[in-house]
């Protein structure tokens, strides 16, 4: 790394951590962990640019301690004044997009624009559920009696969060802002990878005004301090965003509590291109579904399902324009795909590029399986070609910029063949015949679709999983009513109580 990038990155990092150093973030301090040492790598070069030391047990137990102090203020707070916080701190991570952006760019390797608009969507975020604290209303059930029957949505208290490396800030934001919105406190655990904008998101939150120990980051590994805070009686409720195998691991332990998880796990999913599709929109489209963020996303259109008339020529179209995309150093401005996280991923991706080979794949261009760049953990945008939908390529999540090219001839067989996964997180079909579009839509099991596009969300919107791609929904309202729990309140409204006391048919007792 030259003098120069050290300086870059320094500076980046030092906007929000002006002593050079990391720990947990609970009641508004830094606290140093003692566990081993935690590297962060510069992903566009390989370089360790900052050492941190994993939270071990007892920064849990302060972190926990923090969080119900927190709660108690914060759920003292008239809604109305929960929702002006969460707009102030909109306000301040807007007047922060820059230095959030740099800050995301140089630890997750993103490319810089991308950031932008990531750290804009987190502010949207606060600002969207900040106008939500005094509008989720219970209900009034007419029960077939004269009984006042109400419900309530009440916070859990504390939730725990765990998140990946991926989309570190835009994860965070995420999360946080429907879980405060309701009234809960949070320890959110980023990735050790990835801590630092998480940090910063928990920083300028709390210097809009949301008091102290309300959002709490607790830096370090999943099996440390993720696992004491899962175990914590003061945790009532997780929130997993990550792999698979890891969701499993904090659903059984949520299971051994008692206590309810989210999952947001991975994903392998089809994007369906039909002949009569507008082909130059679908080839750009489909760029953008898998190459986008370099491949590390989780709704990544990453088998690609083309009608066989077309196949030959679309492959082509998609692996010419793959051919264009600018690789390179995340903090440039032009660059469109950055580098894979970290070194264990971009092994990964290198060895299920390898596995499809070896099972009877062909990368469409051979320029596109060089590394992009001599330093960092480049991938250049790959196609494969020849895929059958059971191999290996076509059934793991790669996690990178590996499209898999799959031929089908029917609608039924695009659909069966989308709906042959174990997965079921996102989806995308491309044609101008708007029945098709709708039926493929209806029959295709999948948490997300779209229509003639691919990848858009929106914090209003529903998002979550079908299958192994995880249970419960983040975003939209969908995300506040999975942090409450509802409260059913019985009144008795009979003149005389005692002559009901012997109860209806329809409302009697357990
Ligand atoms: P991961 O499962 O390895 O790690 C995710 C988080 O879990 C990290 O914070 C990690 O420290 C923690 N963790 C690991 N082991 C743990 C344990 N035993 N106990 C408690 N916590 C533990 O995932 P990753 O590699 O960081 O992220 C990539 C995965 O995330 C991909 O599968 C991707 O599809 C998925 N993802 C899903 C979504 C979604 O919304 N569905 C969004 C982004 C990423």
């Amino acid at each position: 790394m030259s003098a120069k990038q050290t300086d870059q990155i320094k500076q980046a990092y030092q906007v929000f951590f002006p002593e050079g150093r990391i720990g947990s973030y609970v009641a508004g301090e830094l606290i140093a962990g003692e566990g081993h040492d935690i590297s962060l790598v510069n992903p566009a070069t390989g370089d360790v640019f900052l050492t941190y030391k994993d939270a071990t047990e007892n920064v849990a137990q302060q972190a926990c301690a923090a969080a119900v102090a927190g709660q108690k203020v914060w759920g003292a707070l008239s809604h109305a004044e929960r929702g002006r916080l969460m707009q102030e701190a909109g306000r301040l991570l807007r007047a922060n997009i820059e230095p959030l952006a740099q800050l995301e760019s140089i630890s997750a390797g993103k490319p810089i624009r991308d950031c932008r608009g990531e750290a804009l969507r987190v502010a949207e975020m606060f600002e969207y559920y900040g106008g939500w604290t005094d509008k989720l209303y219970g209900n009034v059930i007419p029960v077939p009696s004269g009984h006042l029957n109400y419900t309530r949505r009440e916070p859990f208290g504390v939730v725990l969060q765990i998140t990946p490396w991926n989309a570190p800030m835009f994860t965070c934001g995420w999360q946080i802002a429907p879980a405060i919105c309701m009234g809960n406190a949070v320890l959110l655990k980023p990735s050790e990878l990835t801590p630092l904008s998480s940090l910063a998101v928990a920083q300028l939150a709390e210097q809009a005004g949301i008091p102290k120990g309300v959002i709490n980051v607790l830096v370090g590994y999943g099996h440390t301090i993720g696992q004491a805070a899962l175990s914590h009686q003061a945790v009532k409720k997780v929130v997993f965003v990550g792999s698979p195998a890891t969701g499993g691991k904090i659903a059984a332990a949520a299971a051994v509590r008692g206590i309810p998880c989210v999952l947001e796990l991975g994903g392998k999913s089809a994007n369906i291109v039909f002949d009569d599709a507008d082909l130059e929109r679908a080839s750009i489209g489909a760029q953008a579904a898998i190459f986008g963020s370099a491949g590390q996303s989780c709704v990544a259109g990453s088998r690609l399902l083309v009608q066989r008339g077309i196949y030959e020529k679309f492959v082509k179209m998609v692996a010419e324009g793959a051919s264009k995309i600018r690789v390179g150093d995340p903090a440039m401005p032009e660059t469109e795909v950055g580098p894979i996280q970290n070194a264990k991923q971009y092994q990964h991706i290198r060895d299920m590029i390898d596995s499809g080979v070896r099972e009877g794949a062909q990368v469409v261009d051979e320029h596109s399986s060089k590394d992009a760049l001599q330093l960092g953990f480049y991938v250049r945008p790959t196609v494969l070609k020849n895929v059958t939908n059971d191999m290996a390529v076509a059934r793991t999540e790669i996690f990178g910029p590996v499209v898999v090219a799959i031929p089908f001839d029917t609608e039924e067989e695009a659909v069966r063949i989308a709906n042959d996964s174990d997965f079921g997180l996102a989806g995308a079909v491309w044609t101008k015949d708007l029945g098709r579009a709708f039926r493929v839509a209806d029959k295709v099991k999948a948490g997300t679709f779209w229509i003639n596009m691919y990848k858009v969300i929106n914090v209003a919107s529903p998002f979550g999983g079908y299958d192994a791609s995880g249970h419960g929904r983040s975003s939209g309202v969908e995300a506040l009513q999975e942090y409450t729990q509802v409260k059913s309140v019985w009144v008795e409204t009979a003149e005389n109580p005692n002559q009901s006391f012997g109860y209806s048919s329809s409302t009697s007792v357990i």
